[in-house]
């Protein structure tokens, strides 16, 4: 393995999971059989997990002998030197509030869609460089003392003085409900008191969810077919949960994988 971005996404996609965490972790020690593994893992579902390693190329099977790859290896090494130092201490940080909606305003983008300016305090000042990995999208930026947060259409900015401004919202609900699931968030990760340490930007693409897609294209979502359904996903117009079919056990490597990467759309 190269480690190039189709790579970078398999890996991340695979070291996302607890389990699989628990299983490479383990591997680290040495070669194991599958009843070790099972053991490890609750003895559920480990060999979806397995699979999913192995199509990472982080570890190799052989007859009854699991084995942690070279790649494995370079993997958790780096993992480990960037360990410490990556996880940031939010101690003193505390927990914010979002006073109400102050305008709503039609958006210049897109004029049937609304930006809306509230604001949050205790203002977070520094503390949002710190907490942009626990957003999936996020980028700080330093110039502006600022962190914008991206999730579907919307784009968020939280800036360092407390004011928030929220685009390409349908409605004053919407926002309501979108700055709700933003404070949780921070305060989830503020209760914590650190943060993980920064992941690796992920670019997810079109084919990327439709190759996950069943591909029936039987049209349950209300799509024409699959294509359609993975535009309108890329676009934030649907939830995946809208397809009935990934639900079936036979689709179960790729609901999670799609889970996985359209946390990154
Ligand atoms: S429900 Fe799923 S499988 Fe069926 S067309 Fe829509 S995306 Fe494709």
């Amino acid at each position: 393995m190269s480690g190039g971005a189709g790579e970078t996404k398999l890996v991340n996609f695979a070291m996302a999971n607890k389990a699989r965490r628990k299983i490479i972790n383990f591997l680290a020690e040495g070669d194991k059989n599958f009843e070790e593994i099972g053991e490890i893992v609750g003895g559920r579902k480990f060999d979806f997990h397995l699979k999913i390693l192995q199509d990472a190329g982080l570890i190799e099977l052989e007859k009854e002998t699991v084995k942690i790859s070279e790649y494995g290896k370079n993997f958790l090494k780096g993992k480990k030197d960037i360990g410490i130092e990556g996880v940031k201490d939010l101690s003193q940080a505390k927990p914010v509030e979002i006073a109400e909606v102050r305008q709503l305003l039609p958006c210049i983008a897109d004029a049937s869609k609304f930006r809306v300016i509230a604001n949050m305090s205790p203002p977070l000042g520094g503390i949002l460089k710190i907490i942009e990995p626990i957003f999936p999208r996020a980028n700080y930026s330093d110039i502006k003392s600022s962190l914008m947060v991206k999730k579907g259409e919307i784009i968020t900015t939280i800036y360092g003085n407390g004011k928030v401004v929220m685009r390409m919202v349908k409605n004053e609900d919407e926002a309501k409900e979108e700055l709700e699931i933003l404070k949780k968030t921070i305060n989830e990760a503020i209760k914590k008191g650190i943060t993980p340490p920064p992941r690796e930007k992920i670019k997810v693409e079109l084919m990327d969810i439709y190759k996950y897609l069943p591909q029936t294209n039987c049209g349950k979502c209300g799509e024409q077919g699959c294509y359609s359904f993975a535009i309108r996903l890329m676009a934030g117009q649907v939830i995946l949960e809208k397809c009935m079919p990934l639900k079936e056990p036979d689709y179960a490597t790729n609901q999670e994988r799609l889970r996985f990467l359209s946390a990154y759309i």
